[in-house]
């Protein structure tokens, strides 16, 4: 029995992991331990009552799909809760996990065709296939969305009817693209409840039609989506070289815009970057507006940062807020993983979210941030040539030889590390961008006029790159 349920737990594993983010996954599964297995229920043991609340809020479809997957049609799950960490005798708690399946078809004009997302034995088979925790009330908006947002706003209160049509949302990894299309989407089915909305991504898109052409179903396939009022595909750029599948779209796409019907779609990059993807089909998406999505900006960084603690009844305060827009600055997407591991990181450890707390979690997952080597790492070398404390490179003082050193360590930061000016200027004692774009400047001027910088600067490059290597 033992043996057993380690191994379906393993197997649940190993496809959970293809399904979320890597960091989510180290997070909230690699701490749980497969208990017990006694017919098709497993039990699993959690932590916390926090963190079961958690995995039941954010990853309770995910966890069914695996387990069908492993055990089959009748699986269930348990969960045991540790109440005290190291009081192994502490009283099981056990859920059991709502039915999905019962979730069946609302919209009857649906029903009677053949239904491609039912095809997925491993679906749910719903409607829009929308998550609606993506609306416009939980969407930020800042300088860098201002467009797409309000283009969204306007097409989800009178689709088809406006100019936005297509309306093709592009912008790079974990910029909010399809949280956007989802709000959209939700928007319209709560004001006009008799439109029929569905969400696809382009790879199940592709999948459903390869699908369809083995089972001799193409027409059916066709004849589905022709159903629908607003068509949101996302992630367009996986059309690319799919001839069959782009011809399909195709046709879809041309019948839908000439019968009034909404079609939004998204990409990670603009139409005319998509290579891969034909001419014709190309000019159509040109057709109504296209808008893009940009990294946020400090000032947004902090109200989604803000909104995202708030909607999880948490709070913390403004100087941690402050630190975390400062340092994560790449995309949402990186920002969210890293607020969920300060969570888990205070729940875990019993500990208030503090500045402190917050340092020493980004320290933890820094490698997944910074692509090579970090600041603070930087800052002890340039210190430690310099024969100098890393505090000096903080503080205010305009000793010749700390500047130097100081501008080194800036110099190196900015070629080193993903950084923005912004940030590497708050990580040196709060300066400001100017003054990293000059300790840049006089860095590599000095290397140009005096071999002693250059000979400085190079041995600094060998011991900062023993870590990179
Ligand atoms: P993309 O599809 O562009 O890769 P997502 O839409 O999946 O990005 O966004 C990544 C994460 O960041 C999501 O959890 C999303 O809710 C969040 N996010 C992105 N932009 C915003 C925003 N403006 N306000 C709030 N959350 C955002
Ligand atoms: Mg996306």
């Amino acid at each position: 029995m033992q043996i057993d349920c380690v191994s379906v737990w393993e197997q649940c594993l190993k496809l959970i992991k293809n399904k979320v983010p890597d960091q989510s996954f180290t997070t909230w599964f690699q701490p749980i331990n497969a208990v017990k297995l006694e017919g098709s229920v497993l039990t699993i043991q959690v932590p916390s009552q926090f963190f079961y609340e958690w995995i039941e809020e954010h990853y309770v479809h995910i966890l069914k799909e695996s387990l069908v997957a492993t055990i089959g049609e009748r699986a269930k799950l348990e969960y045991s809760v540790i109440v005290d960490q190291g009081a192994k005798n502490s009283s099981p708690y056990t859920v059991n996990l709502p039915n999905l399946n019962t979730n069946s078809h609302k919209n009857d004009r649906v029903k009677r065709l053949l239904n491609p997302f039912e095809l997925d034995a491993m679906d749910q088979p719903t409607d829009s296939q929308l998550n609606s925790i993506y609306n416009f009330e939980t969407y930020v908006e800042g300088d860098c969305n201002r467009l797409g947002r309000s283009a969204g706003f306007a097409v989800a209160k009178k689709p088809g009817t406006t100019s936005f049509n297509p309306l093709f949302i592009y912008g790079g990894v974990g910029l909010g693209k399809t949280h956007l299309v989802h709000a959209i989407g939700n928007e319209i089915k709560a004001n006009l409840s008799d439109k029929f909305v569905l969400y696809v991504s382009s790879e199940k898109f592709i999948n459903q039609f390869i699908k369809s052409v083995q089972n001799n179903e193409v027409q059916s396939f066709q004849n589905f989506y022709l159903q629908v009022d607003v068509l949101i595909i996302d992630d367009v750029q996986f059309f690319a070289k799919k001839e069959k599948t782009q011809e399909m779209f195709f046709h879809i796409f041309n019948h839908l815009h000439q019968s009034g019907k909404q079609i939004i779609m998204t990409s990670d990059r603009p139409p005319k970057d998509l290579s891969g993807l034909e001419e014709r089909l190309l000019s159509r998406f040109k057709w109504g507006l296209t808008a893009d999505l940009q990294q946020p900006d400090f000032e947004t960084r902090m109200a989604i940062i803000h909104n995202k603690m708030e909607a999880e009844g948490i709070i913390i305060p403004d100087d941690v807020i402050e630190y975390l827009a400062y340092t994560v600055d790449t995309n949402v997407r990186e920002l969210e993983g890293v607020l969920i591991s300060l969570i888990a990181h205070s729940s875990l450890n019993k500990r208030e979210i503090d500045l402190e707390l917050a340092k020493q979690t980004m320290k933890n997952i820094v490698h997944d941030i910074e692509t090579e080597v970090g600041i603070d790492f930087i800052q002890k070398t340039v210190a430690e040539y310099y024969h100098l404390k890393q505090d000096d490179l903080k503080a205010k003082t305009r000793k010749k030889e700390i500047v130097i050193a100081r501008q080194v360590a800036m110099y190196f930061s900015k070629e080193y590390t993903n950084h923005s000016l912004k940030s590497i200027g708050y990580h040196f004692g709060g300066r400001d961008h100017s003054t990293v774009i000059h300790a840049v400047q006089a860095v590599n001027d000095s290397i140009d006029v005096d071999t002693h910088s250059r000979n400085a600067i190079d041995d600094l490059k060998k011991k900062l790159k023993v870590k990179n290597g």
